[in-house]
């Protein structure tokens, strides 16, 4: 029998989370780190919320979730509705409720944050959306009825199925096409297990593919086939194709064997938790096993690193970072995990050189101060005088972030416009770029970002094809 309590229980009931498994525990192996909530504990968590009239955790969210409505359906044990409240706007919300950095969003902007702690929301979420899958409230995106169009979506990754869900629903055949041999993007390849499961991702391909999406792996647009030859197969073609051409660090030392972009280093540690042999695992080149590994970088991709670090069993981790803790661009949860797996933080510190002859054996770093804030109110930063110091480092993984591909050389199509910063432009209503009937979604159109940005941009952009599939019939008709 579900617990039923009621709301605005900030004042009596303190915040609490799931079971979160101790880190001499939890960094002995991937499995994700944070327990379910139970029933009672759900209602209890979600009791807390106190119904604001303008729901700051509502306006921070990307996807514009009803979250006091699902928490009031939580409390109440009502939990069928609960789910089919957040299935509404979220394509994905065991996903989101996993991996979002809710400290920076819905949570972060939680009224009661101040003083009493924000209500859990993140993890009600999941528990919300676990519960439907036990329960059989999930249901196949199957169209009432088959339109006779089809879309093309290059890019497997969140934007790609979001989109290609909500196309689904609305009877379009839907084929996606991607490069990689799995489908999910950076939710398989990017993200590790000890964030989210993998199996979690391919319960969601399984019920897209049971609707009637057509997977065609294993196939590089620009490459094995083009972007025209897709063009003509579709009524629209929406490019989902994530940016990943990875900033390097133009400092001495950057091509010795050891020093790695992150992005194959966790790609490789993903492959080798999914059976995958990994040649490159395999000799050592990106196994972190027994080595005094630095990571560089301040964001998500860096704590993804250093957290995996831990558990391929490195002798020592620690995380340079140019700015300090406060102006860290990663979540603050996620670098408390790290602390607490035993990573080291050296903040205001950065590599000037890499040393070694052929290999990577030391980093000549130095101290950073912080300056003046920027035009974004973030504080810059200026290396000190006479603060060198000598990390040893066996391995050094470079995790600065992201920039996108140039996709209209690599799909042979001059005439998609791109932005300042190289993603693709589109119309920020329809999603649409600069060649009709030719969309983009996620960071490809957005640059890098979180993964509930991308189901919001394909969510978005299915809207758009829509409208715009159907201004065509209608224009054909006149
Ligand atoms: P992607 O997920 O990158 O998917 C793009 C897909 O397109 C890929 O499958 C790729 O193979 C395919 N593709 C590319 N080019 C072609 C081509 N020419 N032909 C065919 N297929 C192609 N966000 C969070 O919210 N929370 C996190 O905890 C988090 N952690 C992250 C950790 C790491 C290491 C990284 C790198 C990112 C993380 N992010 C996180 C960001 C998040 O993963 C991305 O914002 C999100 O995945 C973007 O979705 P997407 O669909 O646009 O692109
Ligand atoms: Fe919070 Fe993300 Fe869920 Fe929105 S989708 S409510 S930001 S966890
Ligand atoms: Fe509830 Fe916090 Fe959202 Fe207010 S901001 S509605 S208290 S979750």
């Amino acid at each position: 029998m579900a617990t039923k309590m009621s709301l605005l229980a900030f004042v009596d009931q303190a915040q609490q989370l799931p079971e979160t498994r101790v880190a001499v525990v939890r960094k002995q192996d991937y499995k994700e780190i944070y327990g379910n909530f139970d029933s009672h504990m759900a209602a209890v968590q979600a009791s807390r919320c106190s119904q604001c009239g303008v729901p700051f955790c509502q306006i921070h969210c990307p996807l514009g979730n009803n979250i006091p409505d699902w928490l009031k359906l939580t409390a109440e044990g009502r939990l069928e509705e609960a789910y089919e409240v957040s299935s509404a706007t979220n394509t994905f919300p065991e996903i989101c409720g996993r991996i979002c950095p809710q400290d920076r969003l819905c949570e972060g902007n939680c009224v009661i944050e101040k003083g009493f702690e924000s209500v859990t929301i993140g993890s009600i979420e999941k528990y919300i959306t676990e519960t439907a899958f036990q329960m059989g409230w999930v249901k196949t995106p199957k169209p009432a009825h088959e339109n006779g169009m089809s879309v093309g979506i290059i890019g497997a990754g969140p934007a790609g199925l979001s989109a290609a869900e909500a196309l689904r629903r609305k009877g379009y055949a839907v084929h996606i096409y991607d490069r990689y041999d799995r489908v999910g993007g950076l939710l398989i390849y990017g993200i590790p297990e000890f964030k989210l499961e993998k199996h979690i991702v391919e319960r969601r391909r399984a019920l897209l593919e049971k609707a009637g999406i057509l997977f065609h792996l294993n196939i590089e647009i620009g490459r094995q086939t083009t972007l025209e030859a897709l063009r003509s197969q579709h009524s629209a073609v929406l490019i989902a194709t994530g940016v990943y051409k990875a900033r390097e660090m133009d400092i001495p030392g950057n091509a010795l064997a050891g020093v790695t972009p992150a992005l194959d280093y966790l790609t490789a540690s993903n492959r080798v938790c999914l059976g995958d042999t990994v040649k490159e695992y395999e000799s050592g080149a990106l196994n972190a096993r027994d080595k005094h590994v630095v990571v560089i970088g301040g964001g998500d991709t860096a704590m993804d690193c250093v957290r995996t670090a831990v558990r391929q069993g490195a002798k020592k981790v620690t995380c340079l970072y140019r700015r300090d803790r406060t102006n860290m661009p990663g979540s603050a949860r996620e670098v408390k995990n790290a602390e607490d797996e035993g990573v080291e933080f050296l903040w205001l510190s950065a590599p000037k050189a890499f040393i070694g002859t052929q290999k990577i054996e030391n980093i000549l770093a130095t101290k950073m101060r912080l300056t003046a804030p920027d035009r974004s109110g973030r504080q810059n930063v200026t290396a000190l005088g006479n603060a060198e110091f000598t990390l040893k480092a066996d391995m050094a993984i470079a995790a600065l972030g992201y920039d996108a591909d140039n996709v209209p050389t690599a799909f042979g199509a001059p005439e998609l416009h791109v932005s300042p910063s190289g993603t693709l432009a589109v119309n920020a209503v329809s999603q649409m770029t600069s060649l009709p009937g030719v969309f983009a979604a996620g960071d490809i159109a957005r640059g890098a970002s979180l993964v509930v940005w991308a189901i919001k941009d394909g969510r978005d952009a299915a809207e758009g094809i829509h409208t715009w599939v159907k201004t065509q019939s209608i224009d054909q008709e006149v």
